[in-house]
C-alpha cells in the first residue's frame, strides 16, 4: 500500500474542473473534499458536477466530501463603464441604490447603509486591498466621498473590504439563504459561512438547517473578520470547524499579522478538538505553472506544521491549468512533513465533566495508548462520528478507521485528519463486530498480521450507545 496521505486536501470547483475524468485524477491524486464557491456557481451544474462526484465515489470505492461555501455579506462595487486607473490624491465617490456604471467620479457599491455605517478618515480596499481609499466625507444617505491613497485599475465587480467598519448588513445575505436552502437539498457534507463576525452568525445558519435538513450538518466558520479574531473563544463554541481564510483576512488585517493569527487559529481550534482548513494562494503559481514557488512549498509544509488539518486551493484547481497536476504536488508536500516529530498539537487530556466525558476520555488515552503500544491501528465504531473528531485531534501515529452504518457521515468525515471511514452495517455481539472490522482494516492493507489494533466500542453494540470500550487484539 502507498503511504497514506493523512492531511486532507480540499480542492475548489471551477470551470477547470467539468470533466469527469479530471475529476477522477484528482480524487486519485489525494482530493478529500470538493469546495462549491457559491460567489461563483450555477445550481444546475453544480447538481452535475456533485453528481459525477458521488458516481466517482462509488466507483473507486473512495469518499470524498462535498463542501458548500456561502459568500455571506461580500461588499462588491457595480459594472464600469470603462476601465478606469486612479492615481493617488483622486477623488472618487462610492455611491448606493439603483445599480448605475461606474466611471471616474463615481462608482456603483452593493451595500445600502455603506453611507451611514462609515466614518471619515476610514479605509475603502479594493481588489484584495490593491486599491486603497480613505473617506474624506458621507452624506449619510448614498453618497461617500473618499480620496485615493493607492491607486491602480478599477475594475468592474471588484471585492470591496472594509477593515475598520462596523457593517450593518446581516451574516447571511437572501442570496446565502437560498444557496444555503440549495446546498441542502443537495446533501452537502459541511457547509462554510463567509465573514463570520459572532456566534449569532452561526446561530442563524444553523437554524436555516434545521429548517430544512433532517440531518444536522456541520458548520465552518471562515474567519476573515478582524472581529471574528477577537470573539474567536465563542465563535468555535458554535462551529463544528474552522477555515484560516486568508484572502480576505489578509486584506482586513495588515497582511503580515496573518502568520500569528493562523498559528493561534490552529491552536484554537486544536483545543477544541474540530478540523482547520488552511486556505488560499498556497500553490498560487501552479495556476499557470507546473513549478510551485519554494515559498509555496514552504507555506504548505508550515501549515501542516502548525497542525492543520486540511489545506485548500481555489484558483488553483477551479480556474488553474493543472489541477490535477496541483493536488499531486500539494499532496507530496503534505506526506513529507506530515509525520514529523516537530509537529505538537495539544495534548491536555479533557477534564470538563459533560455527558460526553467518558467517551473524550476514552478516545484520550485510546491515541495515546496506540502510540505506546506501536499499535497500527484505531478502529471504532460509531453513528455520529463523534468519536472519529475525537481521536483524530490527538493525531495517533495510527490509522484512524471509522467504521459506521450512517451513510449521511461517511463522506463528512473524510476532512479529518488521518480518518478513513468505511460502511458497516452488522451489530450483532461485539466480540463478533471486532473481528469483522479488524478483518477489513486487515483486507484494505491498514494493518499486518500480528500488528496490535484498538477497537473502541459501545457495549452493548445493539444500542448504539456513548463509546465505552477499548480493547486491544491482535491481527490474526
Ligand atoms: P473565499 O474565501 O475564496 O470565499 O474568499 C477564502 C479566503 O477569503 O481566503
Ligand atoms: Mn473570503
Amino acid at each position: 500500500m502507498p503511504i497514506q496521505k493523512r492531511t486532507k486536501i480540499v480542492a475548489t470547483l471551477g470551470p477547470a474542473t467539468q470533466d469527469r475524468n479530471i475529476l477522477k485524477q484528482m480524487i486519485l491524486e489525494g482530493v478529500d473534499v470538493f469546495r462549491v464557491n457559491f460567489s461563483h456557481a450555477d445550481y444546475k451544474n453544480v447538481e452535475k458536477t456533485i453528481k459525477i462526484i458521488r458516481e466517482l465515489g462509488e466507483e473507486l470505492d473512495t469518499t470524498t466530501a462535498i463542501l458548500g461555501d456561502l459568500q455571506g455579506p461580500k461588499l462588491r462595487v457595480g459594472i464600469m463603464k470603462e476601465e478606469v486607473v486612479v492615481e493617488p490624491g483622486d477623488t472618487i465617490s462610492f455611491c448606493t441604490g439603483e445599480e448605475f456604471e461606474g466611471d471616474r467620479n463615481k462608482v456603483y457599491m452593493n451595500y445600502d447603509n455603506f453611507p451611514k455605517d462609515v466614518k471619515p478618515g476610514e479605509r475603502v480596499l479594493l481588489d484584495d486591498g490593491k486599491l486603497m481609499f480613505e473617506v474624506i466625507e458621507t452624506d449619510g444617505k448614498s453618497e461617500v466621498k473618499t480620496k485615493v491613497i493607492q491607486g491602480g485599475p478599477l475594475r468592474s465587480r471588484k471585492g470591496v473590504n472594509l477593515p475598520n467598519t462596523a457593517i450593518s448588513l446581516p451574516a447571511l445575505t437572501d442570496k446565502d439563504k437560498k444557496d444555503a436552502v440549495f446546498a441542502i437539498s443537495q446533501q452537502v457534507d459541511w457547509i462554510a459561512l463567509s465573514f463570520v463576525r459572532h456566534a449569532q452568525d452561526l446561530k442563524d445558519l444553523q437554524a436555516i438547517i434545521e429548517a430544512h435538513s433532517e440531518y444536522k450538518i456541520p458548520i465552518i466558520a471562515k474567519i476573515e473578520k478582524p472581529e471574528a479574531v477577537q470573539n474567536i473563544d465563542k465563535i468555535v463554541a458554535y462551529c463544528d470547524a474552522l477555515m484560516v481564510a486568508r484572502g480576505d483576512l489578509g486584506v482586513e488585517v495588515p497582511a503580515e499579522e496573518v502568520p500569528l493569527i493562523q498559528k493561534e487559529l490552529v491552536l484554537t481550534a486544536k483545543r477544541a478538538r474540530i478540523p482547520v482548513i488552511i486556505a488560499t494562494q498556497m500553490m498560487e503559481t501552479m495556476i499557470t505553472s507546473l513549478t510551485p514557488t519554494r515559498a509555496e512549498v514552504n507555506d504548505v509544509a508550515n501549515s501542516v506544521m502548525d497542525g492543520a488539518d486540511a489545506v485548500m486551493l481555489s484558483g488553483e484547481t477551479s480556474v488553474g491549468k493543472y489541477p490535477v497536476q496541483v493536488i499531486q504536488k500539494m499532496a507530496n508536500i503534505c506526506r513529507n512533513v506530515e509525520n514529523s516529530s516537530l509537529i505538537r498539537v495539544p495534548q491536555e487530556p479533557p477534564h470538563v465533566r459533560t455527558n460526553r466525558y467518558i467517551t473524550k476520555s476514552i478516545c484520550y488515552h485510546a491515541a495515546h495508548m496506540a502510540n505506546e503500544i506501536e499499535a497500527s491501528a484505531i478502529c471504532t465504531l460509531t453513528n455520529s462520528g463523534y468519536t472519529a473528531f475525537q481521536i483524530s485531534a490527538w493525531r495517533p501515529d495510527a490509522h484512524i478507521l471509522v467504521y459506521t452504518s450512517n451513510r449521511r457521515i461517511l463522506s463528512r468525515l473524510n476532512l479529518l485528519w488521518g480518518v478513513k471511514s468505511f460502511y458497516y452495517d452488522k451489530f450483532v455481539s461485539t466480540d463478533e463486530t471486532v473481528e469483522d472490522v479488524n478483518r477489513i482494516a486487515y483486507e484494505k492493507g491498514f494493518v499486518n498480521k500480528g500488528e496490535f489494533l484498538i477497537n473502541l466500542a459501545a457495549m452493548p453494540i445493539v444500542d448504539k450507545g456513548m463509546v465505552n470500550t477499548l480493547r486491544v487484539s491482535q491481527v490474526k
